[in-house]
C-alpha cells in the first residue's frame, strides 16, 4: 500500500512526476490545483469561491482543499494507495490530512527559482485532458497531444503570479519538509535533469 505525498515549489514537476507515477504505480494522481480549476470551469460553489485565490496565486482557504480530499480519499479507487499533487500546502492541512489517512512518504522535489520561472511561464497545458506542455519543446504548434485541443496558458502561469506563488510557498508551504522529516518519511529528489531522468530518481526515493 502506497499513500504518497508531493512536495515542492509550483514549477518543480509535481504534476509531471505524479502523472507518470500514477501510471506505473497503477494507483490515482488526487491534484488539488486540478479538482480547482475544474470546478472553476464549472461555476461550481466551491470553484467560484476558489477563483480569486487561485488567479492571485493565493492558496485557498484550508477548509475549501481540505474537505475535497477528505472525500476524494473515500472513493473506491484510492483503497490501494494514491498521489497527493498539490497537498499539503500548509502546516493545518497536514495535521487535518493525519487524521484521516497515513501517509508513507513525502517526495519533496527540488528546483531553483530561477529554472522555475521559466519553466512556469512556458508551461502551457491542455484544458480538455490537462497534460502540460513546454513551449520549446512543442513540435506540431500549441495543440495537446492526446485530443488535438488547442493549448492554453493558466492565468496564474504570468511572471508576477508565479513569483507570488514562489513566496506563498515560501512562506506556507516549505514548513512541512521539516514537517514530514522529523516523522521520518521525507525524501529528496532533486529535479534539475530531464522527465525521464527525474522519474528514475523519483522510483529510486520510492522503492529506497
Ligand atoms: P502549482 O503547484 O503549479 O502552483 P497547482 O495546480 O498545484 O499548481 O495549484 C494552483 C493553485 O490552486 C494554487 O496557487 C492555489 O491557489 C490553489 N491550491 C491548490 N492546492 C491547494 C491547497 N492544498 N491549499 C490551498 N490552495 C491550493
Amino acid at each position: 500500500m502506497s499513500n504518497i505525498i508531493f512536495l515542492g515549489p509550483p514549477g518543480a514537476g509535481k504534476g509531471t512526476q505524479a502523472q507518470l507515477l500514477s501510471k506505473e504505480l497503477g494507483i490515482p494522481q488526487i491534484s488539488t490545483g486540478e479538482i480547482l480549476r475544474k470546478a472553476m470551469r464549472e461555476g461550481t460553489k466551491t470553484g467560484l469561491e476558489a477563483k480569486r485565490y487561485v488567479e492571485s496565486g493565493a492558496l485557498v482557504p484550508d477548509d475549501v482543499v481540505i474537505a475535497i480530499v477528505r472525500e476524494r480519499l473515500q472513493e473506491p479507487d484510492c483503497a490501494n494507495g494514491y498521489m497527493l499533487d498539490g497537498f499539503p500546502r500548509t502546516v493545518y492541512q497536514a495535521e487535518e490530512l493525519g487524521k484521516f489517512a497515513k501517509i508513507d512518504v513525502a517526495i519533496e522535489l527540488q528546483l531553483a527559482d530561477e529554472i522555475i520561472v521559466n519553466r512556469l511561464s512556458g508551461r502551457r497545458v491542455c484544458p480538455k485532458c490537462g497534460a502540460t506542455y513546454h513551449i520549446s519543446l512543442l513540435k506540431n504548434g500549441e495543440v495537446c497531444e492526446n485530443d488535438g485541443e488547442k493549448l492554453i496558458q493558466r492565468p496564474d502561469d504570468s511572471e508576477a503570479t508565479i513569483r507570488n506563488r514562489l513566496r506563498v510557498y515560501q512562506e506556507q508551504t516549505a514548513p512541512l519538509i521539516s514537517y514530514y522529516k522529523e516523522r521520518g518519511l521525507l525524501k529528496a529528489v532533486n529535479c534539475e535533469d530531464s522527465v525521464e531522468q527525474n522519474f528514475q530518481k523519483v522510483l529510486e526515493a520510492i522503492n529506497g
